[in-house]
């Protein structure tokens, strides 16, 4: 007890003392807005969306005088209004299986994502079979198994360098013959090189398409948040490749990055499916604007 001091909160930084203290009052004029800006910025929330937040928590209260605590909650709930309409589970479909095509680049989490994904599912009582479609990249082929060794969820796996889109076919196949509920098929994502991988992505919804003309029913955008503000260049990027459906973001836990989402559900509003925050299976969670917004502005 008692040996490093309280880091201070983000918001605390700015008004100069610990924000979960009531403090002396301050009045809300340019230059605290200024600096809130600069504060959301620092959250990597981007410049426009820092100035709507603060444009909107000031809205009717500019020259009062405000405590610490009230802007806290004032700005957290600005943030939490614009988080609510993007904050929705993975929807699940009666149509089986239900074909799930995982986007993103290297790195992101993709591979892990997917592990939590399918021990979520079989959890709620779902047969999943995993595709691992990135057939170029050994590691992330073994890495897969792993994880859905985890799972307890097999994984369909084509010879190093082989196509992504036959073995898609023959995933969706073994899938409809099994009668599993869900089907998740990881992709490459080697983003250096667009045209190849919007030729492997489109042969992939191709092929799955001849065997369910409603496939993939999501295209889930995997983004990793310690990217900060270049999540929106993979966002434009993928949105360009795949019609992306939903987001997982991903390394949410210790990063001082995450106003990325607020920027993200502000600027393309696309659902936010789950958080990861951390590399163990169960570290997958549902978003929730409010714990967020407030954990944000802590
Ligand atoms: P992929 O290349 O997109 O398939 O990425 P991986 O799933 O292999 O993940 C890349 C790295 O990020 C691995 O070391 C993972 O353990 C790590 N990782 C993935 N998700 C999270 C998360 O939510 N939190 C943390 N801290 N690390 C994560």
């Amino acid at each position: 007890e008692g040996e490093a001091a309280e880091k201070p909160s983000l918001l605390g930084r700015v008004l100069g003392r610990k924000a979960s203290t009531a403090g002396p009052r301050r009045v809300l004029d340019d230059e605290m807005l200024e600096q809130l800006e600069e504060l959301l910025i620092s959250t990597d929330m981007g410049v426009e969306t820092s100035l709507r937040v603060t444009a909107a928590m000031a809205e009717g209260r500019f020259g009062q005088k405000l405590s610490s605590v009230e802007i806290k909650q004032l700005m957290a709930a600005e943030i939490a209004r614009i988080m609510e309409p993007v904050a929705t589970p993975m929807p699940l479909y009666q149509k089986t299986p239900q074909v799930i095509l995982v986007v993103g680049v290297n790195g992101s989490g993709k591979t892990t994502t997917i592990g939590k994904l399918a021990s979520q599912f079989r959890a709620a009582g779902k047969s999943v079979v995993i595709a691992a479609g990135d057939t170029f990249r050994a590691a992330a082929v073994e890495q897969l198994q792993v994880w859905g060794d985890r799972a307890g969820v097999p994984v369909l796996t084509a010879p190093e360098g082989s196509d992504p889109a036959s073995l898609a076919f023959d995933a969706m196949t073994k899938a409809q013959e099994s009668g599993a509920d869900l089907l998740m098929i990881d992709t490459a994502g080697r983003l250096q090189n667009r045209a190849d991988l919007m030729e492997e992505l489109t042969k992939i919804v191709r092929v799955i398409q001849k065997k369910d003309p409603s496939a993939p029913h999501n295209t889930l955008l995997v983004l990793d948040a310690t990217t900060g503000q270049n999540a929106l260049n993979q966002v434009d990027a993928f949105q360009k490749l795949a019609d992306v459906s939903g987001l997982v973001m991903t390394k949410l836990d210790g990063t001082a990055r995450g106003g990325v989402l607020v920027s993200l559900a502000d600027k393309y509003g696309l659902p936010i499916h789950a958080i990861g925050v951390g590399e163990q299976i169960d570290d997958l969670a549902p978003f929730d604007p409010k714990d967020f917004a407030t954990a944000l502005m802590g």
